[in-house]
This record gives structure tokens, C-alpha cells and sequence, in this order.
């Protein structure tokens, strides 16, 4: 493999331009030209998957919310099964899955969460969005909106503005309450001036955070407070593909002539900062890649379009790997980066658990509690006497009732075995037994026996736990 130092043109045409900056947002807001193209279809699209988070909690399955994190009852409903701290395994290999598709995703193409997903960069996609429909809808009518003194129609459209804005904001802290909540009864609740105290704490952090952060703090946050923006540079590789200016081609820069004619002995790059003006974050991406870059590519669609017009193939920026610019190497499969490999075994352990696990819940949950001072007693007539404690979570959305009975020890006596035990959705209603053996039949050591829990009307509802009688 060759080392950088062996090609040395390439690497001074990369070192010459490096020049590594962070816009600090001191000085003037960045507000980038907004243009179709590629990778803004495919930002639209990944910012769409948001509407779950404003839809989702109104969708209804059998009768009930779909999806809902009762967190009074430490219960999760989700589309008919309900989970319990019990089955937290679950949850927990779900985020395993997602945090290493995170690193994944990462360790292949950069900060692509950044760039089509995160709520930071959605939110304030949209917040600019509108900002540019009250505020003009390119860049320079914007400027000029902003330095123009305060007239009616300007303080009108500001304030129009910051009144959209602060609706979303608004609805954005109620949709985060309605997944922890009846969704329709909330909003009945919150014009009621009847939601609980959480829901109103909520929606005034969501509010307030939401405003500020996507209307005025922008791509500061992600600058200077959000931690996984720090965390990528060390998931990166020199196979990382990353929007990149392919200075090779691009330089030395020319200008167009009036006429629309490249001036002679220039680079594929026409200076025209189109690249620069559509980045959210301010960046030039022909300095190198910056800490600030999100890899959303409206760099590269900027670009694109700039090299149709002027007939030369697309592709000066584009998404291409350290290794395939300064090293000529061309793609290396993901299936020979052990990284690569590492993260997708992770990810089909963690689905296959789940996939488990969903397809394995039980409608209930019986354990059984050996009393373990003493571990038995003698009684007055030589009996021996052990206590356990019955307990069945009911994980179903309707009452069990619930008899029990023991097997496996033909001589014992039970007393505490109530029959018909009603145990309502979600709620555990603990049984006191007490089994005794007669001395004179009992041998000393350990008897093996079964709790048999079933359900009165529900034959498939039947649970056996293993117990073992103690005599001295
Ligand atoms: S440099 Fe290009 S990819 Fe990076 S944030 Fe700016 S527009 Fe997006
Ligand atoms: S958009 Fe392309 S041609 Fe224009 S300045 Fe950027 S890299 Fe050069």
C-alpha cells in the first residue's frame, strides 16, 4: 500500500488549500441558498421519517394507543404486546442495534445522521424554511430584509415568523408528551388546563429548547454543545467516504470569462461559491473537511449543477474517501473493513435477540419465593412445613383469573392455594403457600415438585415453576 508521502503532487495540491476552520458564529448568521438536487431530495426524505414522531402517538391498534410508555405503570405497549421492566432485554438490544447502525453508518459515510436525520439539523431546516417564506427566499433578499429599518410590513413578517415558529416549537413538546400519555386525551387535558404537572414541565423544556436552538442557535449546537458530533472524527477512517472537493480536478481555479468560457490551463473549479453559499454550516468544503461538516451533500449538489452548466462531468465534490483522493485507491468493500464486519455482527446478534424476544413473550410471568428464615418448621404434630410466596404478573391487556395447585408431591397438604385469584392487566397479586409433609413419610434432603398457575377460560395460559421442598 502507498504511503501519502509517495505521491507528492496530489498531496501538495491538498496540503496547499487545507485550511481548517470552524465558523464560530461570531458575526453575521449563516443563511444558505436553498436549491434542489440529489441529496436535498434524499435530506427531504430522511427528514420526513419525523412525521412518526408528530403522527405516531394517535395511532390506534385494537382499541388502544399503539404505541405507549406508561411510565407511571412501567409499562410500554407496543401494537398489542405490552412490555415490563421485565423485559427490558429487549429494549435494551433495540438501542444496541441502533447505536452501533449509528457508528456504522458513521464508520461508512460520516456524519450522515447529522446531515439527513437529526432533529438539531431537520428543525432547523424547517425553522430557515420558513424564515425564508417572511423573509425573502434567497440569501441576498434576506440581507436586505434584515438592514432594512423597522417599518409595519417588516415587524409584520417578523412576527409572523416567530409565530410559526413558535407553533411548531409548541407542538413539538405536546407530540413528545402524547407518547407517554393518551395522546387524544392530552390535548383535551391541555386545553382544559387539566394536564398533569410532567406534561406541562415537558412541554415548556421541548418549547423552549425547540425555539431557541432551531430558530437562533442553528448549527451552534452542533458546534459547540451536541457530544456526538465530537464523537465521530474517531469513527472515522481513511475509508470513510465524506463529501470531499476533488482538488486534483478542481485546481488550480479559473473564473468563467463573460462569454461563459473556462480561461485556459484552469482546474475543473470556477470560484463560483455556489458550494459554499448552500452550507448550512458555513463551510468551504474545498479547504478540506471541517469539524462543522455534517455530510448533508447539498455541497455536492450545489456543484453538480454548476459543472452541468458548464459541461464538464459532475463529481468535483463529491462523496470519495481519503484514500481514493490523496492515494488514488479506488472503493474498498465494506466487507473487507473489520470495522465494517465488527459492526454488523453486533447488529445481526442484536436483531436476532429481539427478533427473539418478540416472538417469544409470554402473556404472563410466574415466580415462586422460597421463605428462606426458616427453611422449614416442624409442627406440633411432626408435620414439616415450608412457606413460599406465589407471584404472577398478569402482562395481558385483560383480569386472569387464576387457580393453583402443586404436583409431584402425592403425600403434601396445601393451605394458602386459593382458587380463582383475579389479577388484573399488568398487576401482580402475590399468594401465600403453605406445604407440609408428614415427618413419618418424609425423607430428609431435598423434593423436588411443580406450582401449577392456570387461567380459568384461557387453557393456553399455563405456568409451572420448579420448587423444591427442604426437610431436615
Ligand atoms: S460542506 Fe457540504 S456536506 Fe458539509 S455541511 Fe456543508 S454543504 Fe453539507
Ligand atoms: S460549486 Fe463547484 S465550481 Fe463552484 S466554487 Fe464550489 S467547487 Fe468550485
Amino acid at each position: 500500500m502507498s504511503k501519502l508521502s509517495e505521491i507528492p503532487i496530489k498531496v501538495e495540491v491538498y496540503d496547499a488549500l487545507s485550511d481548517w476552520e470552524v465558523h464560530t458564529g461570531e458575526g453575521e448568521n449563516v443563511i444558505a441558498k436553498r436549491m434542489k438536487g440529489r441529496f436535498r431530495t434524499l435530506k427531504n426524505f430522511g427528514m420526513s421519517v419525523w412525521l412518526i414522531y408528530f403522527l405516531g402517538p394517535y395511532l390506534r391498534w385494537d382499541g388502544h394507543q399503539a404505541v405507549l410508555l406508561d411510565i407511571p405503570k412501567q409499562q410500554f405497549h407496543l401494537f398489542g404486546l405490552t412490555l415490563y421492566p421485565q423485559d427490558i432485554w429487549v429494549l435494551s438490544l433495540t438501542l444496541l442495534f441502533f447505536a452501533i447502525l449509528l457508528a456504522a453508518a458513521t464508520s461508512i459515510a460520516g456524519r450522515v445522521f447529522c446531515g439527513y436525520f437529526c432533529f438539531q439539523t431537520v428543525w432547523t431546516d424547517v425553522f430557515t424554511f420558513i424564515e425564508s417564506q417572511f423573509e425573502g427566499n434567497t440569501p441576498q433578499k434576506q440581507r436586505k430584509f434584515n438592514a432594512a429599518p423597522l417599518t409595519a410590513n417588516k415587524a409584520i413578517r417578523k412576527l409572523g415568523k416567530h409565530v410559526v415558529w413558535l407553533a411548531i416549537a409548541i407542538l413539538t413538546g405536546i407530540s413528545f408528551s402524547a407518547w407517554f400519555t393518551d395522546a387524544y386525551q392530552l390535548w383535551g387535558d391541555i386545553f382544559s388546563l387539566q394536564a398533569a404537572t410532567p406534561v406541562w414541565v415537558a412541554m415548556g423544556i421541548f418549547t423552549f429548547f425547540t425555539y431557541w436552538f432551531a430558530g437562533f442557535m442553528r448549527e451552534q449546537v452542533c458546534f459547540w454543545l451536541c457530544p456526538y458530533a465530537r464523537l465521530q472524527g474517531v469513527m472515522y477512517d481513511q475509508e470513510t467516504v465524506l463529501p470531499a472537493y476533488d482538488a486534483v480536478r478542481g485546481e488550480p481555479r479559473g473564473k468563467l470569462s463573460r462569454s461563459g468560457v473556462q480561461e485556459a490551463n484552469k482546474g475543473s473549479c470556477i470560484d463560483c461559491k455556489l458550494c459554499v453559499a448552500v452550507c448550512p454550516t458555513g463551510i468551504d468544503i474545498r479547504k478540506g473537511q471541517q469539524e462543522g461538516c455534517i455530510t448533508c451533500g447539498l455541497c455536492i449538489d450545489a456543484c453538480d449543477s454548476i459543472m452541468d452548466k458548464i459541461n464538464e462531468p459532475r463529481g468535483l465534490i463529491r462523496y470519495a474517501s481519503h484514500k481514493e483522493l490523496h492515494q488514488g485507491q479506488t472503493k474498498v468493500s465494506l466487507w473487507k473493513r473489520p470495522r465494517v464486519i465488527v459492526y454488523s455482527l453486533i447488529m445481526a446478534f442484536s436483531i436476532i435477540g429481539v427478533g427473539y424476544g418478540f416472538t417469544h413473550f409470554e402473556p404472563t410471568e410466574f415466580n415462586v419465593v422460597h421463605e428462606r428464615r426458616p427453611l422449614y418448621i416442624q409442627m406440633s404434630n411432626g408435620d414439616i412445613q415450608n412457606k413460599y410466596t406465589l407471584k404472577l404478573l398478569n402482562k395481558t391487556d385483560q383480569p386472569l383469573v387464576v387457580n393453583y395447585h402443586i404436583e409431584g408431591l402425592p403425600s403434601a397438604s396445601v393451605e394458602g392455594l386459593e382458587q380463582g385469584i383475579t389479577i388484573q392487566p399488568g398487576k401482580i397479586v402475590p399468594v401465600t403457600a403453605l406445604v407440609r409433609l408428614p415427618s413419618d413419610t418424609t425423607s430428609s434432603g431435598l423434593h423436588e415438585f411443580d406450582f401449577v398457575a392456570t387461567s380459568e377460560g384461557n387453557s393456553a395460559i399455563s405456568n409451572r415453576y420448579k420448587a423444591v421442598f427442604i426437610a431436615p
